[in-house]
C-alpha cells in the first residue's frame, strides 16, 4: 500500500460510488462519502426514480466502517454552498483532502419530441455543473496536498451517442472534456485528473429507470449478449479502476473504459 490518502466520493451512498468508497477503504485510505441524504427513508427526490436517502447513506457508513475510516456528509452537487460545506466537513474530519471522486450523477432518457427542458437542465446541472462546482470547491485543499488527484465518473456514454439519450450522452461527453481541460489546467499544481468510463453496472440507474419493469435476469442476459467479455460490470470493477486512476503517479487526462470490451475508443 502507498501513502494513506483522504478521499471524498460524491454520490457515495450507493451503487458505483459505494463500490469506489469500499475499494479506497480496502486500499487503506480514509473516505468521506457525500450524497443527497434526502428525507430519512427516501421519497424526497423530484427525479424520475428515487435518489439516495439519509438512511441509505447512514447504512453504507455503518456497513463499510469495519474496513476503515469512513464518514458521511450531506451534499447537493448542484449547490455551490453545499459543495463548499462538504469539502470543509472532509478537511475538518480528516485534516485534509487528497482525492476528489466526482461520481454523483443522474440518468434520464426520451426522444427529441418528448424530452422536456426541465429534465435536460437537471441532467446537466448534476452531471456537468456538479463536476465544476465540486472541483472548484476542492481545488485549494487539493493544491495543499502533496499527492492529489481527481477522478470523474463519466461513462461509455461519453464516448458514443445513443437514441433517446442525447442529454445523458451529452453530459458525459462534457465530463470527458472537463477532465481533459482540468488535467491541463491543474497539472502545474501537481493534480492529476482522469475520468472513469463505466460500461453497464446493475445499479438503480438500470433497475429503476433504463430497464424498469424488467427482471434482473433479462438485464444479465442482455449484457451477456452484447458485452464481449460476457458479463455486466460490477461496482467492484469500478472501485478497482478508480483507485488505480487516483494513485497512478504519471497518468492524467485519460478517460478509462471499464466496459468488458464493449467500448474501446
Ligand atoms: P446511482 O443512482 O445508484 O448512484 C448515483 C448517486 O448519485 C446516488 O446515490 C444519488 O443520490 C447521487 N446523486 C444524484 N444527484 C445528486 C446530487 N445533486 N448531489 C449529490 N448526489 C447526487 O447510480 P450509479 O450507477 O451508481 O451512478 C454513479 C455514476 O456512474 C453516475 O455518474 C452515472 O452517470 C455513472 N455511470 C453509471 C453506469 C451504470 O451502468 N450504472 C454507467 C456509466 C456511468
Amino acid at each position: 500500500m502507498g501513502k494513506a490518502r483522504t478521499v471524498l466520493v460524491t454520490g457515495g451512498a450507493r451503487g458505483i460510488g459505494r463500490g469506489i468508497a469500499q475499494s479506497f477503504l480496502e486500499a487503506g485510505h480514509a473516505v468521506m462519502i457525500a450524497d443527497l441524504a434526502l428525507t430519512p427513508d427516501g421519497g424526497g427526490s423530484d427525479w424520475t426514480y428515487e435518489l439516495a436517502s439519509h438512511s441509505e447513506m447512514a447504512r453504507t457508513v455503518e456497513e463499510l466502517a469495519p474496513l476503515g475510516d469512513i464518514r458521511g456528509t450531506p451534499l447537493d452537487v448542484t449547490d455551490a454552498a453545499s459543495c463548499d460545506a462538504a469539502v470543509a466537513a472532509t478537511v475538518e474530519a480528516f485534516g485534509g483532502l487528497d482525492v476528489l471522486v466526482n461520481n454523483a450523477g443522474v440518468v434520464d432518457s426520451g426522444t427529441l419530441e418528448t424530452f422536456s427542458e426541465e429534465r435536460w437542465d437537471k441532467i446537466f446541472d448534476v452531471n456537468v455543473k456538479g463536476v465544476f462546482l465540486m472541483t472548484r470547491a476542492a481545488a485549494d485543499s487539493l493544491r495543499a496536498s502533496d499527492d492529489a488527484a481527481i477522478v470523474n465518473t463519466a461513462s461509455i456514454a461519453g464516448k458514443r451517442g445513443a437514441p433517446s439519450m442525447a442529454a445523458y450522452c451529452g453530459s458525459k461527453w462534457a465530463v470527458v472534456g472537463i477532465t481533459q481541460s482540468f488535467a491541463l489546467e491543474l497539472a502545474g499544481d501537481g493534480i492529476r485528473v482522469n475520468a472513469l468510463c463505466p460500461g453497464m453496472v446493475g445499479t438503480a440507474m438500470w433497475s429503476d429507470h433504463l430497464m424498469a419493469n424488467q427482471s434482473n435476469e433479462s438485464f444479465e442476459q442482455r449484457m451477456q449478449d452484447i458485452i464481449p467479455l460476457g458479463r455486466p460490470q460490477t461496482v467492484e470493477d469500478m472501485g478497482q479502476a478508480a483507485v488505480f486512476l487516483a494513485t497512478a503517479p504519471n497518468v492524467s487526462g485519460i478517460a478509462l473504459n471499464v466496459a468488458g470490451g464493449f467500448e474501446m475508443r
